[in-house]
């Protein structure tokens, strides 16, 4: 059994003040296999306390020095990617092969922010002013379950690039992984204080974060609700937010695409993850006429990935992270049935013989309309909805036509076209023809989706104050 039972403040493991204990669930199997004991506000405090302490001499810190410590930092997590692959299948069922690919990127998100941070122009002369870029002071770093690692190096890279100290939250689901991830950022050698990183609830530890007057920013990512929430209980402090929040995203397949390979991969995208990922492309638009080739190729999809045992190498899905989450895609998928979807594959209950973990079927639904729920709301798991369109201009209207912004698909064999669509659509990422996203480029939300951007440059900048000198030089 695994009891963590320690959080990091100041360079050191220490006892929590908190004593409540969390338990942590395999959802392969539904077996606990161990328990963390949640941090509170006093905790919360302490971390909040050690990193505005050492705020100011890090601030001043060398360009080289925080290079030095995003380069440790990154070798230090490679060098146990497999321990660190191991405890993302143990906790959230995630594939083998998925697995080692987030820890990869996890080192990755270090080695673009130390990259933006070598280009960076800390200073700038505009006509008679001197323009500084100053760090911001202690981010608050707030994450979700579905990909820990990333997430929480995304923020933490673009925090050590700007030379601003840290407190992290990430999400109690995720204890193992974060336990193994600060050993790798003590191992690293990191000033004390620098970063600090708490175990807890939202409502406890998060909340502090963000009520305390200490912490000058909170960079989340979550659901959009609790976003919501965050950017209500930092406006009397001012703090900056940086949100980045759910989705439902479109994939528009236009008439020219070649379905045969379109379809399968919007499929498999809307499933990455387990189906649990902010940006999939869990709304499918097809032209109206195509609809029943679409519904083949997108049984014949369903039918070739492997649902199973994520520690498997050919497995494809694995479970869901929770029995409520689990539930909640349960929930989805009856809601479809009831209001009139079509079921093309999939459908409520356990995949056979995978009964005793969080597992669900993925799922296909076509005649979707946009009033359906499974057509409004986030599911976050692996279920995609086809709705079908007559006209390019209805396609873009039904696309746009949600509360979220994240992310977008198209596919068409005709780059202008796909151009032009890419312009017209309201989200924050635009992926054209199968593309991978560029992880040096920015990456947030439209809308509801969120505020502000992260990653490379972008990352970094959300991160500094910008100060404006005139007079600085007499003979000016
Ligand atoms: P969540 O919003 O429930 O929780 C996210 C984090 O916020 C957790 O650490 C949680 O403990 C904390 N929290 C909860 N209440 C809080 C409060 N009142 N104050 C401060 N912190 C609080 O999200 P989740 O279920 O962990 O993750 C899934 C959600 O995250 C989905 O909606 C998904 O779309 C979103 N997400 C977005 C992105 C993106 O980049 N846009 C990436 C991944 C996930």
């Amino acid at each position: 059994m695994k009891n963590i039972d320690q959080i990091y403040i100041n360079g050191e493991f220490v006892k929590p003040n908190g004593t409540e204990r969390f338990e942590l669930v395999n959802p392969t199997t539904r077996e606990s296999f161990g328990s963390v004991t949640l941090g509170d506000e006093q905790d919360a405090r302490r971390a909040i306390a050690a990193a505005k302490a050492a705020s100011s001499s890090f601030a001043r810190s060398t360009v080289q020095e925080r290079v030095d410590i995003l380069q440790r930092l990154s070798d230090s997590i490679l060098e146990r990617i497999d321990e660190l692959a191991e405890a993302n299948i143990l906790e959230y069922g995630a594939p083998r092969m998925a697995s080692v690919g987030r820890v990869k990127l996890a080192a990755g998100n270090l080695m673009d922010s130390m990259e933006a941070l070598e280009n960076f122009e800390f200073i700038k002369y505009i006509g008679k002013a001197k323009v500084v870029a100053e760090p911001v002071g202690v981010i608050g770093i707030i994450t979700p379950w579905n990909a820990s690692y990333s997430q929480i190096t995304a923020k933490l890279g673009a925090a050590i690039a700007a030379g601003c100290t840290v407190v992290i939250k990430p999400s109690e689901l995720s204890a193992l992984q974060t336990q193994l991830l600060t050993e790798c950022i003590h191992a690293a050698g990191v000033p004390a204080g620098v970063i600090n990183i708490v175990n807890g609830l939202g409502t406890t530890v998060g909340a502090e974060f963000t009520r305390n007057s200490d912490v000058a920013m909170i960079n989340f990512t979550g659901s959009t609700r609790v976003g919501k929430e965050i950017r209500r209980a930092t406006v009397d402090s001012m703090k900056r937010v940086t949100l980045e929040l759910g989705g439902k995203s479109p994939n528009i397949v236009l008439d020219d695409a070649d379905f045969t390979k379109a379809i399968p991969a919007a499929v498999r995208s809307c499933f990455s993850n387990n189906g649990q990922a902010c940006v999939a492309g869990t709304r499918l638009f097809v032209p109206e006429h195509r609809l029943e080739e679409v519904k083949r190729l997108a049984r014949e999809t369903v039918e070739s990935i492997k649902v199973g045992l994520p520690s498997e190498a050919d497995t494809v899905l694995g479970p869901q992270v929770t029995h409520k989450q689990y539930l909640q895609v349960q929930h989805y998928i009856k809601a479809g049935i009831k209001e009139g979807a079509e079921l093309v594959i999939g459908g409520e209950g356990h995949p056979d013989g995978l009964e005793q973990g969080y597992f669900v079927k993925p799922t296909v639904f076509a005649n979707v309309t946009e009033e359906m729920t499974i057509a409004k709301e986030e599911i976050f798991g692996p279920v995609l909805s086809i709705l079908t369109y007559k006209t390019e201009e209805e396609a873009i209207s039904m696309a746009n036509n949600t509360d979220y912004g994240l992310g977008a698909y198209i596919s068409t064999a005709n780059l202008e076209k796909a151009n032009e669509l890419a312009s017209r659509i309201q989200a924050g990422v635009v992926l054209i023809n199968g593309a991978g996203f560029e992880m040096k480029a920015p990456f947030g939300g439209f809308k509801h989706s969120g505020i502000g951007r992260e990653y490379g440059i972008y990352g970094l900048e959300d991160c500094l104050e910008i100060k404006t000198i005139t007079g600085f030089d007499l003979t000016m």
